[in-house]
């Protein structure tokens, strides 16, 4: 009734007067950082979540952290209601780099800083900084680990079949993964060493929504059935783990997985648990690590910079324009897994020996 009225009216205020908030008291420690993840149906989201809470909070900040569930109309509440409690600063992964515009404004009018978190906010001037890895590398690693794996790198002769995915086309992250990937494997299609029998090769034929495993299943099914009756695929460029689970269930119900009929190459992407044992296993190939935890230290670095008037550390300022502007970045560096180096997960600390058993 009227007291909870009272009460969020008071937030409101606080969280205006907040002309206040960051960048007017550059030397003030403290607050609560609005965290805001895109869903937990993938790990990696909820290990982001928790290493970024985990480090705010170790640095003195308390943390609201908020999972999208994939839906953008959520996360635009999520984000408003960190504005109004009047957090000091936004981590945002955004599940639609460009459907945050409107709350952006809301959080830039409050003085709240903005850092994009591993996928870019795209077509606003409302953000501060990009923390991200290099994700036209990823794309990179992914295609050169299947030139290599099929010997096509030293020269042995095709032709190989092979299919593409894409991710998301609402996640920014997508065309720079499909363009890292094709910049090594195009030469050997046009050569006609790398062969796509569906054709299907331009990025608005390859996408999966909301990255999804099913979807990506459901497609390697129906690429099977009207393209793969009589040749077998030696290869499946899939950017995410989750899909390449999905597409490593059609091919086992298409009998691959065998001496006769060995499972294609199949890359991933971000060394999720049930993927790399899937590797181990020797069904999927290869995975890309990004160590989350370096993530989260980078961007806590930049929030600490932000908050108390320091530097904040950037290390790329070409790579990232987001339509409005050339957003300042701080880019890790991904690493190719395969059956060969998984030990560098436990060597790390990412994984225990005994949880990749
Ligand atoms: C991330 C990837 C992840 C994908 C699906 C991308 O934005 O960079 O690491 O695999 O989203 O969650």
């Amino acid at each position: 009734g009227a007291g909870l009225l009272a009460l969020s009216l008071t937030a409101t205020a606080c969280g205006q007067e907040a002309v206040g908030g960051s960048r007017y008291k550059p030397k003030e420690k403290g607050g609560t950082i609005g965290i805001a993840m895109p869903t937990k149906s993938s790990e990696r989201w909820i290990t982001d979540g928790r290493n970024v809470a985990k480090q705010f909070q170790a640095a003195g900040y308390k943390t609201d952290l908020q999972f999208g569930e994939d839906d953008v109309r959520t996360q635009v509440a999520q984000l408003e209601n960190m504005i109004t409690k009047g957090h000091r600063l936004l981590v945002i992964a955004p599940i639609n780099g460009g459907a945050l515009n409107d709350v952006l404004k809301q959080a830039h009018d409050a003085n709240i800083p903005v850092i994009s978190y591993d996928r870019l906010l795209l077509g606003t001037p409302n953000v501060d900084y990009y923390a991200t890895f290099d994700n036209e590398k990823v794309g990179r690693l992914q295609g050169q680990y299947i030139v290599n794996k099929l010997g096509l790198a030293k020269g042995r002769k095709g032709p190989f079949s092979i299919e593409l995915f894409a991710g998301s086309s609402d996640d920014n992250n997508t065309r720079y993964f499909y363009n890292g990937a094709m910049s090594v494997l195009k030469p050997y299609m046009d050569k006609g060493e790398l062969i796509v029998r569906s054709k299907q090769t331009s990025l608005n034929q390859l996408y999966t929504e909301k990255w999804s495993g099913s979807a990506a299943q459901d497609r390697m099914e129906d690429l099977l059935n009207k393209s793969y009756s009589t040749e077998d695929v030696d290869a499946v460029l899939s950017p995410y783990d989750g899909m390449s689970i999905g597409i490593l269930s059609a091919l086992k119900s298409a009998g691959y997985g065998t001496k006769a009929k060995p499972f294609p190459v199949v890359t991933g992407q971000d060394a999720e648990l049930a993927s790399v044992k899937s590797i181990t296993r020797g069904q999927q190939t290869q995975t890309i690590y990004k160590d989350l935890r370096k993530l989260a230290k980078a961007t806590v670095q930049i929030a600490k910079a932000e908050l108390t008037g320091g530097k904040a550390p950037i290390n790329d300022t070409k790579s990232y324009d987001n339509g409005k502007k050339i957003v300042p970045t701080y880019l890790l560096n991904p690493v190719s897994i395969d059956k060969s180096n998984t030990q560098v997960l436990v060597d790390q600390g990412y994984y225990t020996a005994s949880q990749l058993k």
